[in-house]
């Protein structure tokens, strides 16, 4: 979730007024960690960003909501960082908060009748932690994801997807808060799944969702599991330091496939590398930044297109760093 919002008195205003002002107005409303100036490349999967003005890890809702209210009264731009395993941030940084739901992280049993289980689950939750509780309990729907990093909430936001299975197919309904602190259910007629998407975007921060599994045996969906992850690990650059797939499969193609015919394995902006793994998957090389990253992408989206006359649509999440 990624919110600009343009005030002309927060241009004016410098990390030392919005530190000074979080402390005198709502330093004892929050329970949670804060750091000023935190490089967001420590905190992504490709390891480029730079530095936030404010990286906020509440330890409840309460919290959540007193920085977000905070946010919308100096029209600061927020954003919801999840592990950072599917985005892009400007090598400026971020210019407003930033948000981490890490200790939104329970996971929770609410009904367990003989066929199937329900849990309640905040998005904090790192993805394979949440595959790694279900097959251990035998609970099947997600043992497909296995080997996908990043949190539940990234998850549910990209619809994130492997071997035939998706998020999509087990959460029945999620709870999301608005920027303004207001908190409510939003059921499963209520919002929408695509590929690699979700229609939950705007606006909305997602904190927990009610998933549902069907029951099964958890040396069964162990062996899925290993079956998935050796895969993984033969065809694609799972060590490397990358975003996961740089572009959607257009229509019946697979990006990676129209990379690599337009000949673009290894191509290098910098430090931002072409897998030679496989060619969906951009990989930091060294000191690679945002820019050589995004100059690579259109390098190769020129490539593709020359080559086959298809213009490759991005996966990652390429955040801006600053107001207009
Ligand atoms: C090596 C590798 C392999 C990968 N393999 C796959 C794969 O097989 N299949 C697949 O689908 N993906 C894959 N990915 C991509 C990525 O891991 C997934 O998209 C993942 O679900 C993103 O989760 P995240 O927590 O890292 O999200 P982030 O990258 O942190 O954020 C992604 C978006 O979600 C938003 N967001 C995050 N949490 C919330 C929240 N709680 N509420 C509202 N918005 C939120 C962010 O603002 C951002 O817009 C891979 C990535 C890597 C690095």
């Amino acid at each position: 979730m990624c919110t600009k919002l343009v005030n002309a008195s927060l241009k004016r205003q410098g990390m030392s007024d919005i530190r000074e002002s979080f402390n005198n107005e709502i330093g004892t409303d929050f329970r949670g960690e804060i750091m000023y100036g935190e490089m967001l490349s420590g905190h992504t999967s490709i390891a480029v960003g730079g530095p936030a003005d404010m990286y906020v890890l509440p330890y409840d809702a309460v919290s959540l909501k007193t920085c977000l209210m905070f946010a919308n009264d100096r029209g600061l731009a927020v954003l919801v960082l999840g592990g950072g395993t599917n985005v892009i941030v400007d090598d400026n940084g971020y210019r407003g908060m930033v948000i981490s739901l890490k200790h939104f992280n329970m996971i929770k049993t609410t009904d367990d009748p003989d066929e199937r289980v329900d849990l309640f689950v905040e998005t904090g939750v790192p993805l394979q932690r949440l595959i790694n509780y279900c097959i251990e309990r035998g609970y099947a729907g997600i043992e497909g994801l296995t080997g996908i990093p990043g949190t539940v909430g990234g998850a549910i936001i990209g619809n994130s997807g492997s071997f035939g299975q998706e998020i999509r197919d087990v959460v029945e309904s999620i709870v999301v808060i608005n920027l303004s602190g207001m908190i409510k259910r939003l059921e499963r007629d209520e919002f929408s799944f695509g590929y690699r998407r979700s229609s939950v975007e705007q606006g909305l921060i997602i904190l927990s969702a009610n998933m549902r599994f069907k029951k099964s045996e958890p040396e069964v969906l162990s062996g899925k599991a290993s079956e998935c992850i050796s895969r993984k690990k033969n065809t694609q650059p799972l060590s490397e330091r990358s975003a996961g797939c740089v572009y959607m499969n257009p229509e019946g193609r697979a990006a990676g496939m129209l990379i690599e015919e337009a000949g673009c394995k290894g191509m290098r902006a910098g430090d931002i590398e072409v897998s030679r793994v496989h060619a969906n998957y951009f990989i930091n090389r060294g000191n690679g930044t945002a820019s050589d990253f995004l100059k690579l992408m259109k390098m190769v989206e020129a490539r593709v297109f020359e080559h086959s006359g298809v213009s490759l649509e991005p996966e990652v999440r390429v955040i801006a760093g600053k107001h207009e």
